[in-house]
């Protein structure tokens, strides 16, 4: 099949997310038949580099041999069994390691970011109604994402995507955030959130943030002392700290996990996107022994966490997550003539270390985007670069304009709104970053003409 008629198929049926489907009236859409590390191919062998690892997920490339046999090995053992009453290797496995990485005790697991999140909120109202105590309301801070579903949406602050359904919306108090890294900013900013805190906390369960980088709200970053004080303030208030986790997990800032960079432990950590690898659904609340046992008791007290889902845990998801924290823990970097190969088992680079490297090459080569008269900022945290554009009207939609260029030139990029990111899969080696950003250059560049 061609990609037309792909396509004409496709928009019979497929009413796909975030998209106002009339813009494929004009905008085509891809059909990828197969994918192999950075590339993603279409049905005419047209290839496009992804960077924004499908939506942030991707970590190691598509159709990474390693993960790909560590699937294959689970699927001949046990596809799926239920989580209640019943346990599995992949996801004792799995609990162990993810404790050991990140301190946490315990692991409550479900299928996607949002849900992860929904548990997350509805654990730390529920920990305190199990004390006694009923706290209806969250802090969360302004710009913030936190996923689609109902009470996801409450907690975040992106008026795209929330302000259509306020009406149905569960209340919540947004917290300032700083414009930007620098010392005088964070500072303001927490003292914003002692004020916010001091009128509001005694309805409070818990204040909910994405540490280091809002990444749906437009690439926002703030400084690891931002988190510290919001951590300070949530003992101080005695309110719980959940961080969401969910896109700047594994690698992507910097290090393991964005909290570790400010040196603090939050009472819930959400985990998912690169959990898997980009393979399979998967997400995870982690939490302590501390908020455990305020459920734990007799059945007839009433004070059990009944939240499920139908795929809590899934194996084949859970062994694409081992896999994903072998090559964390195993993968080494070698070069080999002037290609660098990721080899598990091996002496060399770290995945961190590797990802210094990459982050840092990106970091060099976008220097030239401030010479460009719409580019107004550029920022990067670890693997996360993003170059603010001036303030175009909305309506002129610049965003897509550099989208559809980007495809033309064989480059996945998926502005947001005025920003422009870049957020590949670690495997990505030189050659494919000079590709990436030249793209993206003469896309933005080309709004000029
Ligand atoms: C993507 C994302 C979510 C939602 O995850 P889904 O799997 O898309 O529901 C939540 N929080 C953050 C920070 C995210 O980036």
């Amino acid at each position: 099949m061609k990609n037309q008629e792909i396509m004409e198929i496709d928009l019979k049926y497929n009413w796909h997310p975030c998209t106002q489907m009339k813009d494929h009236e004009f905008l085509p859409l891809i059909p990828i038949k197969k994918a192999k590390g950075v590339y993603l191919e279409d049905f005419e062998g047209n290839r496009y580099i992804d960077a924004i690892s499908s939506w942030w997920v991707n970590l190691f490339g598509h159709s990474n041999e390693y993960i790909n046999s560590k699937i294959k090995e689970q699927l001949e053992k046990l596809e799926h069994v239920i989580f209640a009453g019943f346990t599995h290797e992949q996801a004792i496995r799995l609990s162990k390691r993810l404790c050991k990485l990140t301190g946490f005790d315990k692991v409550f697991y479900a299928d996607n970011g949002s849900s992860a999140v929904e548990i997350a909120i509805k654990m730390s109202f529920h920990y305190w109604k199990n004390k006694g105590k009923v706290r209806p309301l969250f802090f969360s801070l302004e710009n913030s994402y936190h996923g689609e579903t109902i009470g996801a949406l409450s907690v975040g602050d992106v008026g795209l995507y929330k302000d259509t359904y306020k009406e149905i919306l569960i209340k919540n108090i947004t917290i300032p955030i700083p414009k930007d890294k620098s010392k005088e900013e964070t500072q303001k900013a927490l003292k914003k959130a002692r004020e916010v805190f001091e009128k509001h906390y005694k309805d409070v369960s818990a204040l909910i943030i994405e540490p280091l980088v809002q990444c749906a709200g437009y690439m926002k970053m703030h400084s690891p002392e931002f988190i510290k004080g919001l951590r300070e303030l949530c003992n101080e208030f005695d309110i719980h700290l959940i961080a969401d986790e969910i896109a700047v997990g594994f690698g992507r800032t910097g290090s393991m996990f964005a909290c570790e960079q400010a040196h603090i432990k939050p009472d819930f950590m959400l985990l998912s996107k690169g959990l898997t690898g980009g393979y399979l659904p998967l997400s995870v609340v982690l939490t302590t022994n501390e908020i455990y046992s305020a459920f734990y008791c007799d059945y007839t007290e009433l004070k059990a966490f009944l939240h499920s889902h139908s795929y809590t845990a899934n194996p084949l998801g859970c062994a694409a997550a081992n896999a994903t924290l072998d090559i964390f823990e195993k993968g080494r970097w070698v070069q080999e003539k002037e290609k660098w190969k990721l080899k598990i088992d091996n002496k060399g680079l770290s995945i961190l270390e590797f990802n210094k490297k990459t982050s840092k090459y990106i970091w060099d080569s976008i220097q030239k985007f401030k010479d460009l008269p719409n580019v107004k900022e550029i920022r990067q945290t670890g693997m996360i670069t993003a170059i603010e554009m001036i303030d175009y009207p909305w309506q002129e939609r610049v965003g897509l304009k550099v989208y559809e260029y980007g495809l033309k030139n064989g480059v996945l990029l998926r502005p947001l709104g005025n920003v422009i990111y870049f957020m590949p899969p670690y495997i990505i080696q030189k050659d494919e970053i000079d590709k990436m950003i030249n793209t993206a250059y003469e896309g933005i560049k080309a709004l000029n003409d």
